[in-house]
């Protein structure tokens, strides 16, 4: 199709959309986790000592001997096959943001040619894929690129449909013949089991006896975008890019706040109840979904679960937002900006630490100022971000996230951290040496009879903290929509381990001395409080205030780019701190830079080879089109003796002509190859290529309010946003 055509066609094809039927969802109790190999399936189907086995290896992650890895794959391959499965196949978790998978089926032929079903411990344990398929950085692998996956057996397997069958799916961790991480899911492994062994270190010191294994909690709000695909089929940005390169803000924006928690639209209900529906059979509890800020904008939330299943299970939804919105003829946008003007799209991370015997560490109870554990715990995130912001930047660093960050809209590019008015009070009273009480935050009482008076949080939200306080966890906002939950994950867990060893070091030295064990902690957290309670911030993080006086007077780093954020992946603290932890090696840290920088350096390029591409063959073919038309009006006009306005031929003339100076330099811009390093690659990308692409949008957008809007090519905002 060419010109306008396929816009038109689009409009047309949505505006006469038959309504899709809907069909009663089945009862959850009927379809919870039904595709799950979870340890209830297990105990049906395993012997008394082999359940015994896994269960242990499920929840405290001790080795299963082979013979167990036998009884349990067989007994997997029963259960899969009953329900139609014919394929099994590791899935795992490169560092790109997606998933990978290779299948095998689970037939083979014997000497007499007939085929059986085979499935033993051995191939459940390990897949061997193609290693050098996947971006690995500096890891290079010897022995014809072999990458092992092995199976983790603290995450369930399930089983995936898709139009072409059943596949039994096994969540892996993937590394190289050598042995070193090439994903995402040892690095988070590594991390819990350090701030686990820290974890115990504080609490056996606080006179702890029975102390279960320590692991970190995840509840993941993904935000996502939803464009009719008629419309996306005909941007190519949006396709390619995953965000609209070009385009002016609809005249309704959000300005009038009516899209959050909104009605649902109708056909998007229908998609989200599918998408629940496939959740639910796969053990996923998505609790709460509503409409975000932006119009077309929603949310999704699961119920929050174990880091790593968590982490899984986030992934998996992805995958399933992404194919269940093509069913229902949408296109799922999980960029972290799709839409210049209009609010972005987030992953805020809830995280918490906890176990079964202390229950969950950042809980306060109604008096925390008396809680020494909550103190210690809480204390040890405060100064685990205040040591290492910049790297939780760098962990949620990307081309689409640097729209986001930094931006008044989203939580700024500076890392602090919010507690809310009570939790603040006390550790400025610990600073301070001051004796602290706290008041709950009373009643709230509505003056209405019919509405049942509630306890009132103690502590407000703050929307524009990028690191905050909720109640009984954090909540890091920063993290962007189309990201991984692992990588802030593992950042979290680390820096928490690091803090509980400084943490059980200071505290040991006081209670050597005979220190009450009260006063030793309150004179470590006055300590911990003096050296990193300048990471604390209450106010307004979009402000222009905060954003001079955090780098001025508080010390803290502002990181706008992903160029500016990767390098601090060479700091000498971020290496001592994966090291002394064990959760990355030097090796595994410089290849994860390498990746991600590569990853940056192509997003950006890609863009702005759309950039050029949209720019010449679409854009300005619509400009000199509508300037054609408006010239030969005005010959007509003349030769009936009649004035016509010149204005806007001259403005389209002129914003054509600049346009495509805009786009030569950009092209030139792109030839450059000679960089002295990584980092100066980069930043040629985040400045000049970026530069250049905002001057070619710039004269691109007001063509959009200039020309015919007939003649013009591209969908526009107010048509991809307002859902029909
Ligand atoms: P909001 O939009 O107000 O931030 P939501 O209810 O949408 O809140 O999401 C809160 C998320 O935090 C949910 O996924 C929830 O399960 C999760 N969460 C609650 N408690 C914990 C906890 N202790 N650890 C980790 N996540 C938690
Ligand atoms: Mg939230």
């Amino acid at each position: 199709m060419s010109g306008n055509e396929s816009r038109l066609q689009a409009i047309y094809q949505i505006t006469n959309r038959e309504p899709i039927s809907v069909e009663t969802p089945e009862p959850l109790s009927k379809i919870w986790a039904c595709d799950v190999f979870n340890l209830a399936k297990m105990e049906e189907s395993l012997s008394k000592t082999a359940f015994k086995a896994i269960k242990k290896t499920v929840q405290s992650g001790t080795p299963l001997d082979s013979a167990t890895a036998d009884v349990v794959a067989a007994a997997m391959k029963e259960w899969a096959l009953s329900k139609g499965v014919k394929f099994f196949s590791h899935i795992f978790f490169p560092l790109t943001n997606i998933t990978a998978e290779k299948h095998d089926g689970f037939i083979v032929t014997n000497s007499d040619g007939r085929a059986i079903t085979e499935f033993s411990g051995s191939l459940l344990i390990k897949g061997e894929p193609d290693g050098s398929s996947f971006p690995v950085g500096s890891i290079r692998m010897t022995n014809a690129a072999r990458g092992y996956t092995a199976w983790d057996p603290t995450s369930p397997v399930y089983i995936m449909h898709t139009d072409n069958g059943a596949t039994l799916m096994i969540p892996s961790v993937f590394m190289s013949w050598t042995g070193e991480a090439l994903d995402k899911k040892i690095p988070l492994l590594r991390s819990t089991d350090a701030m686990n062994k820290a974890a115990h270190k504080v609490l056996s010191l606080m006179g702890e006896t029975d102390i279960a294994p320590l692991n970190s909690s995840c509840g993941a709000e993904q935000e996502y975008f939803l464009v009719d695909s008629n419309f996306a089929n005909s941007r190519p940005d949006l396709l390619l890019a995953g965000r609209t390169l070009f385009g002016t803000p609809p005249a309704k924006g959000q300005e009038f706040d009516d899209h959050y928690f909104g009605a649902i639209p109708a056909r998007v209900q229908v998609f989200m109840q599918d998408l629940e529906d496939q959740l639910y059979r796969l053990g996923i509890p998505a609790k709460t979904h509503h409409n975000e800020v932006a119009p077309g904008q929603f949310e999704i939330a699961p119920y929050f679960e174990t880091a790593n299943i968590a982490a899984d299970h986030q992934q998996l939804m992805m995958t399933l937002l992404k194919g269940t919105a093509k069913k229902h003829g949408f296109l799922c946008l999980l960029h972290e900006k799709p839409f210049a003007g209009i609010n972005g799209s987030g992953k805020h991370v809830n995280w918490s630490v906890g176990n079964s015997t202390q229950g969950n560490l950042l809980d306060p109870g109604s008096t925390p100022h008396e809680n020494l554990n909550f103190l210690l715990f809480c204390g040890a995130v405060i100064r685990g971000v205040n040591q290492f912001g910049p790297l939780l930047r760098a962990g949620i660093a990307s081309a689409a996230n640097d729209h986001r960050l930094g931006a008044n809209e989203a939580p700024p590019a500076i890392l602090s951290v919010y507690l809310g008015d009570q939790l603040e009070k006390v550790f400025q009273d610990i600073k301070d040496g001051k004796v602290t009480t706290t008041e709950s935050g009373g009643t709230m009482d509505l003056g209405l009879s019919q509405i049942l008076h509630f306890e009132r949080d103690p502590g407000d939200r703050n929307r524009t903290s990028p690191f905050a306080f909720t109640g009984n966890r954090f909540e890091f906002r920063a993290v962007g929509s189309s990201q991984s939950a692992s990588g802030p994950l593992v950042i979290m867990n680390t820096m928490l381990a690091d803090s509980l060893n400084w943490i059980a070091e200071k505290l040991e030295a006081e209670l050597t001395k005979g220190t009450d064990k009260a006063i030793a902690v309150i004179a470590v957290l006055k300590t911990l409080m003096n050296e990193n309670g300048n990471v604390l911030f209450g106010g307004d993080g979009y402000s222009e205030e905060w954003h001079r006086m955090a780098v001025a007077e508080r010390g803290l780093r502002n990181i706008p780019t992903t160029a500016d954020a990767l390098p601090v992946l060479h700091e000498d603290s971020v290496k001592k701190l994966f090291e002394s932890t064990g959760v990355l090696s030097a090796v595994e840290l410089q290849s994860r830079y390498e990746v991600y920088a590569e990853q940056y350096i192509l997003s950006i390029e890609v863009e702005a080879k759309l950039v050029i591409d949209m720019a010449k063959t679409s854009i300005y073919p619509a400009a000199i089109r509508y300037l054609s038309d408006l010239s030969m009006a005005s010959a007509s006009m003349a030769e009936m003796n009649i004035d016509m306005d010149s204005s806007i031929a001259k403005t389209v003339a002129s914003e054509a002509s600049a346009m495509m100076l805009a786009v030569g330099k950009l092209s030139e811009a792109m030839k450059k190859h000679d960089f002295a390093s990584t980092d100066e690659h980069m930043q040629f990308c985040a400045n000049d290529i970026l530069g250049l692409m905002n001057e070619v949008r710039l004269h691109a957008d007001t063509l959009e309010t200039e020309v015919a809007d007939e003649l013009w090519p591209l969908p526009k905002y107010q048509e991809m946003l307002f859902i029909k």
